[in-house]
């Protein structure tokens, strides 16, 4: 028997090395176009970061090896141009020797791999604009990066390749900049999922825009400016496009075999194409999927080399079936893990398949261990059977095994309820008694068994404004380090005392850190006879980075990158040389211990003393900012090394004197607050004088913006936003931004506030614009109002940055220690 195998990489290499060992005289040539054979494409990334330093590492099997082992016939730089089914033979391109010739074959395998997309964007074809297919490609973006040192990178496409340059660029100290048309980084996760990873990137300093897209490049003598569609341009000295792969059917389809509906050469269960005698695998298949029965395109690694076991076997007589792809993958994203496998809640939805969904956050392992991280699962099941239907993990350590108990229960067509009983591996440093994976299956079933109703993160937004009541049932010290806007705050533990002040004929809806204890407050309620009740699935914790602003935009300026600056600021100084009088350690816990642990902590101490502290939550460091803000204790230091955050707090000034070291927070009553209703140029222009005078002479400043105000703050560049049909006459009819607006009185069709402009100009006054830019150097607080832009329909992205969006709470606690109020 004569095997020609078409490619030689994942797929091809897999299928030739498996039929090699079933049928020890078959002719087997193996014809790849490229230089090299069963190479690690998924390597790549990090040989261009130096993570790994040998280029030979990432070459699995070279074709002598190739030979000798499975005494196979390796053609590299030999490209098949042609294939006449009828004949049963192709024509070969001899790349080196530039000649052409025919090989016949009784059987033909296709692993043809996918091609990178690069769009017809005018300015891509450069020579700093580059894609990542295999190794030359690798070979050429590393040289660049070696030769012309970039300083800054723009990355286009934020899925698996896309997030894996970006990363591996960072750490060889480029500044990166990602742009991404969907609202979401890495698409095989559903949104909030990604809202995890998107505060990741901006704890990492990297900048990026979501929903947004390349209009152009245009090259300067030395560097590009890339265009986008919102109107933003971003200078940068390399870019890489990694949007996505496109099957290479070329061969296939000139050759008449059948193409699918998804664009992938067609093949049955038995991988075999149109023709008897071709099969086909990897990236240039469409094949089924595991959760839905579609046709779908998964390239991934896994399937090629599996497909390519199966193919050869069925050549050598063993029947066997390809099953379909899950699709599972896992990513490392700087510190993190991502990963997913089955349908997500997009594809179920886009597939019309029923589903219920959960959310857990669990500690990798054991909590009184140290080192305890959290993990969060979201469980896709079925509402009828609870079979699952898909999964997602983002964490720290402890995502990939529990990822791949959970790829394994899909496959054997598992249900939640039997997630329950798994028995997994447990001691202390790797799990717990129970693991993620059962607390999954626990929360999982008890919604099926109805023993507990709960709401979405995104019905929540809706559905809180109307009368149902919100009660935070965590602590004091959790409610008071935010919270949702209108909650009430019930610790669990006192809610039996004061289930008074809950009402029977509202709506109840219950929310914790994480839903567990709000699962127990149900309980509670449930049996006191409490009806309408629900639970916030997966607490704050899946709430919270939903309302959090998702691109991170405008953070560096070209100009002023210094190579690796950020990455210098974000290491830690390993040796801290501050005194600290009690060292605290409090890795492990997960919120609100660490808060607690510090509160209590800060008891012992004398004034003016120093406290260490030492956790491993990822959320420790912005809470304990928060904390010290409130409690006025100065936050000395901060930092990371490895996965312990580590802080220095200076315990505040009882006495009440003033402490020019401490934040003074509790102890002002001069701090001045502004409510900017309206969008008139003079007004605005007054608030900002009277704002900006007030920081200057060292008073605390928020400004609150409010109805029309909120136009002040607008882009002048309208965004590509998601709107309602009201939201977007409001957007056309207001002014867009600080350049727009009109006088109060004497406009005169725009014309008075020329004049104004110019006579300020003339007398050497600040313009509008500037004044905001200073309002935002003397670090004044401006905060738009989240209910007005609800109500004009105006949406984050649409804001410039550096504005907070907050209810009247944020407004109300800054008026409480202001001693004066403006409405303007
Ligand atoms: P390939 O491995 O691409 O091999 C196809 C080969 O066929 C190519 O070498 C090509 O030159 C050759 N060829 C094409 N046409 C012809 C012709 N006419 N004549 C001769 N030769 C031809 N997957 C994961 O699961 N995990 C990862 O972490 C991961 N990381 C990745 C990182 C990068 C940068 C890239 C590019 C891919 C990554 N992948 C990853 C995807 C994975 O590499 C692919 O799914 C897998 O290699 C597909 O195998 P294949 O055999 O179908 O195609």
């Amino acid at each position: 028997m004569k095997v020609v195998v078409v490619g030689g990489v994942a797929g091809g290499a897999s299928a030739a090395a498996r039929l090699r060992r079933l049928d020890e005289n078959a002719e087997i040539i193996i014809l790849e176009r490229g230089e090299y054979i069963s190479y690690a494409n998924c390597g790549l990334p990090y040989y261009i970061g130096e993570v790994i330093k040998k280029r030979g590492n990432l070459v699995v099997q070279s074709p002598e090896d190739m030979k000798k082992r499975f005494n196979l016939d390796v053609r590299i730089l030999n490209e098949v141009k042609n294939i006449d089914i009828k004949k049963k033979q192709v024509d070969i391109y001899d790349i080196k020797n530039k000649k052409n010739y025919k090989e016949s074959y009784d059987k033909l395998i296709l692993s043809p791999g996918a091609f990178p997309i690069k769009p017809p964007i005018k300015g891509f074809d450069a020579p700093n604009v580059f894609t990542l297919k295999d190794i030359p490609d690798t070979l050429e973006i590393k040289q660049f990066i070696d030769n012309f040192n970039p300083k800054r990178a723009v990355v286009v496409g934020a899925g698996y390749i896309g997030m894996e340059l970006a990363e591996n660029l960072y750490a060889r100290g480029t500044v990166v900049t990602i742009v991404e048309l969907a609202d979401q980084v890495l698409g095989p996760l559903d949104y909030e999922m990604a809202t995890l990873v998107h505060q990741h990137l901006k704890e990492k300093g990297i900048e990026f825009y979501l929903n947004d897209q390349i209009k152009e490049v245009e090259h300067q003598n030395n560097f590009s400016i890339v265009k986008l569609a919102s109107g933003g341009e971003i200078k940068t000295d390399l870019i890489l496009i990694g949007i996505g792969v496109r099957p290479e059917i070329a061969l296939a389809k000139k050759a008449g075999l059948e193409i699918g509906e998804r664009g992938g050469i067609k093949v049955n269960s038995h991988l075999k194409t149109s023709d008897p005698d071709i099969f086909a695998v990897g990236d240039a298949v469409e094949i089924i999927d595991f959760i839905s029965g579609k046709p779908t395109l998964i390239p991934l690694a896994g399937p090629a080399n599996k497909q390519g076991r199966i193919v050869a076997n069925n050549i050598c007589g063993i029947s066997d079936k390809y099953d379909g792809t899950q699709g599972t993958s896992i990513l490392k994203v700087f510190d993190m893990t991502v990963a997913g496998t089955g349908n997500n809640e997009k594809l179920l939805k886009k597939y019309g398949i029923s589903y219920e969904k959960s959310f857990t956050h669990s500690a990798n392992h054991a909590g009184y261990y140290p080192g305890a991280i959290p993990l969060s699962i979201k469980l896709l099941f079925s509402p009828d059977n609870g079979r699952i239907l898909g999964a997602q993990i983002v964490g720290y350590e402890g995502v990939d095994k529990r990822i791949d108990v959970l790829a394994t229960a899909i496959r054997a067509g598992m249900t939640v309820h039997e997630l329950e009983k798994l028995e997994l591996a447990y001691a202390p440093p790797y799990s717990s008694a129970k693991d993620p994976v059962n607390m999954a299956g626990f929360v999982a079933s008890n919604i099926l068994k109805k023993d507990h109703a709960i709401i979405h993160w995104h019905d929540l937004k809706s559905r809180y404004n109307e009368n149902a009541l919100l009660i935070d049932v965590r602590t004091p010290e959790e409610f008071s380090l935010g919270t949702i806007e209108g909650a009430l705050n019930i610790p669990v533990d006192e809610l039996r005392n004061r289930i008074g002040e809950i009402p029977k004929n509202r709506e109840i809806i219950i929310f914790c850190q994480v839903g567990l204890r709000g699962y127990i407050a149900f309980r509670i309620l449930k049996q006191k006879g409490y009806e309408n009740i629900k639970n916030l699935s997966g607490g704050y914790k899946t709430y919270f980075p939903t309302i959090q602003r998702q691109s991170n935009i405008d953070i560096y300026e070209y100009e002023k990158i210094d190579k690796a600056d950020h990455i210098k600021a974000s290491l830690p100084s390993k040796n801290s040389d501050i005194k600290s009088n009690i060292q605290l350690d409090a890795c492990g816990l997960q919120c609100p211990g660490p808060i607690i642990k510090v509160y209590k902590a800060t008891g012992e101490l004398k004034e003016g003393e120093i406290l260490e502290i030492s956790a491993t939550d990822p959320a420790f460091g912005t809470d304990l900012e928060s904390w010290c803000k409130r409690t006025g204790h100065q936050l000395i230091k901060i930092l990371k090394e490895e996965n312990v955050i580590k802080a220095w707090i200076r315990k505040r000034n009882d006495q009440g004197q003033e402490n020019k070291e401490l934040n003074n927070v509790n102890n002002t009553g001069n701090d001045k607050t502004l409510v900017i209703f309206s969008d008139n140029l003079d007004k605005a222009i007054a608030s900002f004088i009277i704002a900006n005078g007030s920081a200057a002479m060292g008073r605390k400043v928020t400004m609150f913006f409010t109805f029309w105000g909120l136009n002040i703050l607008r882009k002048p560049i309208g965004q590509k936003v998601k709107k309602d049909f009201l939201g977007r006459m409001f957007g056309m009819m207001m002014p867009k931004g600080s350049k727009k607006l009109k006088l109060s009185q004497m406009s005169m069709g725009g014309l008075g506030g020329k004049m104004i402009k110019y006579i300020m100009k003339k007398n050497n006054v600040y313009s509008l614009e500037e004044m905001i830019e200073q309002a935002k150097n003397l670090g004044i607080k401006m905060v738009a109002c989240s209910m007005s832009m609800g109500l004009m329909g105006i949406k984050e992205e649409e804001l410039i940055n550096g504005i907070e969006i907050g209810g009247v709470a944020s407004y109300l606690a800054a008026a409480e220690t202001a001693d004066t109020n403006l409405f303007i």
